[in-house]
């Protein structure tokens, strides 16, 4: 049987700078990636083509398959160690931020636009005053936007380019990751044949998180609990944010709530875009995208409480999932609800949405109650966050602001691995959002480049 160099779980960003490092750095390699989603040209959603609501595919296009949950995403690449995962707890924050310098370059070099948003640092630290004002931490980043129509086009690129240096098999799904005398041995797949490597490289991102979590209990490995976020998709008209996302395309907001001291933040701002729904592993959430072409008279973006739980509690991904379960129980996917309704206490229905301002980019939610999904802290803390978000933003305290739910962020439990990204086994390395590690496409592909370096340190290392 033939025996790889390295073999790559996942063509996510994490896996695709991992063996674009690899390539580049150590050419000759035998490499074999694997992904259980199709390519990129064949990533259909159905619910694009057909009338009305998500086909629950399995995997699902939008989050699966060359370019994993980045083909499809907003494409901010955040370009400070200070958001989008914890990979400066690993490689320290020099070195993350060198690391996501370079992925930048990479991704420019493969069609990422030039302009980089809240450079202009007069008018960010006007805006982080205007904000301190209302009570809130605006913390500022440097953003590029890809566009949800560009990054397809980017990872077709980075496809073409690894096509002929690498194997790459889309439609296999990695079942067990092998274990033999204590190292990695390679990997079982679902159509029970296997691969051997004595290198594993493990970036299976949210969608396989739940996967990753349970083959990590069965092999051994340690697993810390990341915090999970809950909360909604707010969507306003986009005059009210358009002079801040202007200036800074995504505006970071941090917020402790005076009720329960949690922290309230805001997450993925989508100027001028869309509501969208996504389906993680059967369960329907909702997310947001904004294109660099097409533009909405909508602004949306979330509000996430943050939670960490503590002992014994250990099952933050169950504990979100059922609360998106509920929405899905009541709304059949996604539910949208007016402000004002909210604040009557009474559902939204089409006639009271229709009454509103604000016309719903995402036609497939389902008017209804907020308050029959979400608990009372998570609400509280929403609304706390959303007027104090009217002295930044005036209108956003609005009655006609609209609110989706649920957005959750499976953070994924948390593997243990050392600066390098070796998990407690030898040979056996974890990257990107699957790991626990990341949350976003820049620390994500950074993670996976820190990876493949050691990896090819070692290999230039043998004899
Ligand atoms: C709608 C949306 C908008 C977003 N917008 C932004 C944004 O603007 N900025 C930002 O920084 N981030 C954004 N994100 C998040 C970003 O997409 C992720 O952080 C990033 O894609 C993580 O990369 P990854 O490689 O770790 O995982 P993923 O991109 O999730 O890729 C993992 C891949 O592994 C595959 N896989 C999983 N399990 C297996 C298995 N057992 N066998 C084989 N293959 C497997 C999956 O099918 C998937 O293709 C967004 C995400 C979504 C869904």
């Amino acid at each position: 049987m033939k025996r790889w160099d390295v073999i790559i779980v996942g063509a996510g960003p994490a896996g695709i700078f991992t063996a674009l490092e690899l390539t580049e750095k150590l050419p000759g390699a035998s490499v074999l990636m694997l992904e259980k989603g199709p390519e990129i040209h064949k990533r259909i959603c159905p619910r694009n083509t057909l009338a009305r609501g998500c086909r629950e595919c399995s995997p699902c296009s939008i989050v699966s398959g060359w370019g994993g949950a980045g083909a499809f995403s907003d494409g901010k690449l955040t370009l400070t160690p200070r958001f989008g995962g914890l990979l400066p707890e690993y490689v320290g924050r020099q070195e993350a931020t060198e690391l996501i310098e370079y992925v930048d370059e990479i991704w420019k070099r493969f069609g990422a636009p030039d302009r980089v948003f809240g450079a202009d640092e007069e008018a960010v630290s006007s805006l982080v005053k205007e904000a301190a004002r209302a009570g809130l931490e605006l913390i500022p980043a440097r953003i590029r936007h890809l566009g949800t129509d560009k990054c397809p086009d980017i990872l077709k690129a980075m496809y073409t380019h690894l096509k002929d240096k690498v194997e790459i098999r889309t439609g296999v799904t990695v079942d067990k990751i092998l274990i033999r005398d204590g190292k990695v041995h390679g990997v079982a797949l679902a159509d029970g044949t296997s691969e051997v490597s004595a290198t594993v490289v493990v970036a299976p991102g949210r969608e396989g998180a739940w996967w990753f979590s349970e083959e990590a209990e069965r092999i051994g490995l340690s697993l810390e609990a990341n915090p999970v976020d809950i909360g909604v998709r707010v969507e306003v008209p986009a005059v009210l944010t358009d002079e801040i996302t202007d200036k800074i395309w995504e505006f970071k907001i941090h917020y402790y709530s005076r009720a329960f001291d949690d922290l309230v933040r805001t997450f993925c701002v989508c100027p001028r875009g869309e509501v969208v729904m996504e389906n993680s592993a059967g369960v329907i959430t909702v997310n947001g995208h904004s294109y660099s072409g097409k533009r909405t008279e909508n602004t949306n973006f979330a509000v996430l409480v943050s939670k960490t739980f503590t002992e014994p509690f250990k099952e933050p991904i169950a504990y979100g999932k059922n609360i998106a379960t509920l929405a899905n129980m009541l709304g059949g996917g996604v539910l949208v609800q007016r402000l004002g309704d909210l604040w009557e206490g009474r559902r939204s229905t089409a006639r009271r949405l229709a009454k509103g301002m604000v016309e719903p980019t995402l036609k497939d939610a389902t008017p209804g109650d907020l308050m029959l999904v979400l608990p009372y802290r998570y609400v509280m803390n929403i609304l706390e966050m959303l007027e104090a978000l009217e002295g930044f933003i005036p209108g956003v305290w609005s009655r006609h602001t609209l609110l989706y739910g649920v957005e959750v962020k499976f953070y994924s439990s948390r593997v243990k691995v050392n600066s390098d990204m070796e998990t407690e086994i030898p040979g056996l390395f974890a990257v990107g959002d699957g790991a626990g590690i990341t949350r976003g496409l820049a620390q994500a592909s950074a993670s996976g480049v820190r990876a493949a370096r050691a990896i090819v340190r070692r290999m230039q290392a043998r004899p």
